[in-house]
Parts: C-alpha cells; sequence; structure tokens
C-alpha cells in the first residue's frame, strides 16, 4: 500500500514526502481510509507505530473544505479535538499535527497544564481548526469561556488507557457532553482493557471500527536474553565486534544510551572494518530513512542507534540487538528487545555491563519478574577486517559464547505479509516461514556457521529476499 492510494490532498502529500515517509506504516495503512469515510475507530496501537500520522493526515484531508485563509477567527472554529493524558504527548501530536498541516490553511494549537493560560488563550481566540488538549487544561479554557467545542466533528482519544490510569475519566465525560453528538470519534489505547472497552461503548458509535496492530514489545518471550560482564567500560567496543563476528550477526542494532556514545561507536567499527552507520536525534528524519535503506540493502551491518532514533524508524523483526549500554529505564529495555522475535521467531538479546550497571540490571529484572543469565565476556583483540578481502567471521572465542543452540539456529523470519499489514495483538498467529538458507557465496572457516541473511520488516514493508 501506498500513500498515493489513499487520494489525500497534493499539499498534504507534499508534507508527507518532506517527512520522508516513504510507505505507510501498519496502523496507518489500516486507519486511513476508513477515518477518511467518517468512520468511529478503536485502534490497539502504541506510540512509535505512526499512530499520530494515522489519525490527523485523515482528519486534515476531512477538514479541507473547510481549509480557508481568513483573519477572521469565527471563520476558525474548533472543529478536531484530540485529547492526550500528558503534556509530551500533546506537546509531540502538536508537532506532528503542525508538521503535516504545513501547506494547508488550516490552523492548530496546543494547550496543557502547568504553563501560563495567557499565550493559549490568545491562540485560541486567533481562532484554530484542530485543538490538542490535555483533558484538565481545556476544562479551565471551557470555564474561562475562552474556547467553544460546538463546531467539534471529530474527537480523538489518545493513549485512553493512560488518561483512565490517570483517573481522567470524569473530564472527559464534561468534556463530550459539551461536543455535538453527530461527530467522528477515535480511541487509541495500546491496550483493550476491559474498562477501555467500556469507554468505546460510551464514547464511541455502536460499531466502531476496530484496528490493532501488533505490540512491538509484547511479552517477547521467543527472545533469549543474556547480559555480557565486561571488566571495563572500555571493552564494550571490542565486546561488540567480537559478539558481531563470532556470531556472524549481519544485521543488528546496537543500542547506546547518548548520541555522542553511538556516533562514537559506530566510527569505531567501522574502523575494524564492519560496517557500521549511527542514527541519532542529531540527525535528520531524511538522513535516518538513508541509513535504515542502506541497514536494508546490507550495505550497513550494525546499526547503532538511539532510543529516540531507533522508536522513530518503527524497526521490528530483526535477527538480534545488542545493548551496549542498558537503559536507563527499564521499559526502553523491553523496547529495545521487542524488536526481535516476534511472530514465532526466535531473536537474541545480548546486553553489556560493568559491575556498576548492576542497580539497572535488578531493576529490569525486576520488571520482567524475571533473572537473565549472566555470562562473563573477554573478548580477544580481533583482526581488523580487510576492505577488500573477502569477509571471514572469526570462530567462537572458546568459552565466552554461551553454548546455548539458539546461537547456531537460523533466525526465522515471519511470513512476509502481502498487505503490508501487521497482525492482531489480539491474536498473532502469523505462522513463521521457513528460514532462507544462507545466501553467500563467501567461505567460512570450517565449523561455523553464518546466521542466515535476513531483511527486516521494516516499517511494515515486505520482507525482501
Ligand atoms: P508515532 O507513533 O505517531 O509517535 O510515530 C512515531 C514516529 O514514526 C514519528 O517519529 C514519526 O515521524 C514516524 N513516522 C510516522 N509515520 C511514518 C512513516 N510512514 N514512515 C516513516 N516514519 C514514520
Amino acid at each position: 500500500m501506498s500513500f498515493e492510494s489513499f487520494g489525500l490532498h497534493p499539499d498534504l502529500m507534499r508534507a508527507i514526502a518532506e517527512a520522508g515517509y516513504t510507505s505507510p506504516t501498519p496502523i496507518q495503512s489500516q486507519a486511513i481510509p476508513v477515518v477518511i469515510e467518517g468512520k468511529d475507530v478503536m485502534g490497539a496501537a502504541q506510540t512509535g507505530t505512526g499512530k499520530t500520522a494515522a489519525f490527523t493526515l485523515p482528519i486534515l484531508q476531512r477538514l479541507m473544505p473547510h481549509a480557508n485563509s481568513s483573519a477572521s477567527p469565527a471563520r476558525h472554529p474548533v472543529r478536531a479535538l484530540i485529547l492526550a493524558p500528558t503534556r509530551e504527548l500533546a506537546d509531540q501530536i502538536s508537532q506532528n499535527v503542525t508538521q503535516y498541516a504545513r501547506y494547508v490553511p488550516l490552523r492548530s494549537t496546543v494547550v496543557f497544564g502547568g504553563v501560563d493560560m495567557n499565550p493559549q488563550t490568545a491562540a485560541l481566540r486567533s481562532g484554530i481548526e484542530i485543538l490538542i488538549a490535555t483533558p484538565g487544561r481545556l476544562l479551565d479554557h471551557v470555564q474561562q469561556k475562552t474556547v467553544s467545542l460546538s463546531s467539534v466533528s471529530v474527537l480523538v482519544l489518545d493513549e485512553a488507557d493512560r488518561m483512565l490510569d490517570m483517573g481522567f475519566l470524569p473530564d472527559l465525560q464534561r468534556i463530550v457532553n459539551l461536543l455535538p453528538k453527530a461527530r467522528q470519534s477515535l480511541l487509541f489505547s495500546a491496550t483493550f482493557s476491559p474498562e477501555i472497552r467500556k469507554l468505546a461503548k460510551t464514547f464511541l458509535d455502536d460499531h466502531p471500527v476496530v484496528i490493532e496492530v501488533a505490540a512491538r514489545n509484547a511479552a517477547a518471550e521467543n527472545v533469549s536474553q543474556v547480559v555480557y560482564v565486561v571488566d571495563r567500560a572500555e571493552s564494550k567496543r571490542a565486546a561488540v565486534a567480537h559478539l558481531v563476528r563470532s556470531q556472524g550477526l549481519r544485521q543488528v542494532i546496537v543500542f547506546t544510551n547518548t548520541k555522542i556514545g553511538a556516533s562514537r561507536l559506530a566510527r569505531e567499527l567501522q574502523r575494524e572494518g564492519i560496517p557500521a552507520d549511527a542514527i541519532h536525534g542529531d540527525k535528520s528524519q531524511p538522513e535516518r530513512l538513508a541509513t535504515l535503506e542502506r541497514f536494508k540493502k546490507g550495505e550497513v551491518e550494525v546499526m547503532v542507534a538511539t532510543d529516540v532514533a531507533a522508536r522513530g524508524l518503527d524497526i521490528a523483526e530483526l535477527p538480534a540487538v545488542i545493548n551496549f549500554d542498558l537503559p536507563y529505564s527499564p521499559e526502553d529495555y523491553v523496547h529495545r528487545i521487542g524488536r526481535t522475535g516476534r511472530a514465532g521467531a526466535s531473536g537474541q538479546a545480548m546486553s553489556l555491563m560493568v559491575a556498576e550497571d548492576q542497580r539497572l540490571l535488578s531493576e529490569i529484572e525486576k520488571m520482567l519478574r524475571r533473572s537473565i543469565p549472566k555470562e562473563s565476556l573477554r573478548p580477544q583483540r580481533e583482526p581488523v577486517r580487510a576492505k577488500s578481502a573477502p569477509q571471514e567471521k572469526s570462530a567462537p572465542q572458546g568459552k565466552s559464547v554461551p553454548q546455548d543452540p539458539i546461537f547456531s539456529q537460523p533466525y526465522q523470519p515471519k511470513a512476509a505479509d502481502p498487505a503490508g499489514l501487521a497482525p492482531s495483538a489480539a491474536g498473532s498467529t502469523a505462522s513463521a516461514a521457513p528460514a532462507k538458507p544462507a545466501v553467500s557465496g563467501r567461505a567460512l572457516p570450517s565449523g561455523i556457521r553464518r546466521a542466515p541473511r535476513t531483511v527486516p520488516a521494516l516499517l511494515g514493508g515486505k520482507q525482501k529476499a
């Protein structure tokens, strides 16, 4: 599926192209046509799946007939209301709306608590079609009569599960009572708990279109996890090079906690003859996508990434990830390892730590409610890969590599999804396709198996052989 197939306005297509998006993500493929039709939607999708564009683009498309450049506030009533639980999320959505509406005369603003109300009031008074808000602050504005919601034709409840957790239900009820009954409503939530279903019954029409995309970080049950303890932080670079070589990893994301660390590691690996590149927040979206393309083609074998950058790229289904640094938040660990081993395929998550990282590891183990096996790793200096010579993997280094069969078993990619749609979170049963044999003419030392070459399903795209 392509963005062209949605019939979006050329001014929206221009903004999409400038954002560097080449194809819709699974949630976008499913939601955009349905929302353009005006139907109510109940969507299970997490942040990082491209969910914001999935509702914003069709809303903008639907509001196009109202787009105008008049200076009169009366010509710009609030027509779309997007509610989010936190100031950060509201702000992020607002930035996305601004980006996608760049070439369209539809105005937007964001209101959230904890900051001065006056600039928000001024923005509301000047007239805006799209309002992004946290519930409490929106009600403050309603009370002060700085905003009218009587022309709202589309309501979005984003991260509805978190809104319930944060006790916003009474506020939501109050807000919805102020909206016209005839409207389109969209609800997004990470999960469909009984409470969310109840909320949907109250706020959506009787037959909303239910859309679910796979939760990236499900339990990651089929991911083998191991922590390698290295003697000091300076040994980590050699440890990564060792793991990549000894296990024949041809497509791996290495996570670092800092942008500087990502760039440095990529440079050092390049120096060692390992095709590596870094993606992080200081690189533009087109730059990140270019690196991703090279990663897909196999020109880059090791992509070093920070959490934020990797999230923006929506990469999934890799045979392995390596945590160069243990993340500060256990949720990030789950996010990282959830990029491998989905849909029945086995994946590996390897983490490096020094003794001082024990606290971070304990927090991760507490959240996972399980301990992660620890191995010690003393990588030896490996020969630098000759640039022009055929590259060969060095033999596993004795005891330092665990003899877990997972390391020699081929990665089994899931069957390519012709529609580019991910399986539903509730019933993710797509069977794993048989592993393709390793495609390579290059000889390996006897007894060493190269991990089969796989291309991850990126951005919901098809897998290429
Ligand atoms: P969201 O889930 O809405 O927070 O989006 C996560 C990230 O994905 C954001 O950084 C978006 O800019 C990016 N994104 C959204 N749609 C696409 C797409 N079709 N192609 C590439 N990146 C996208």
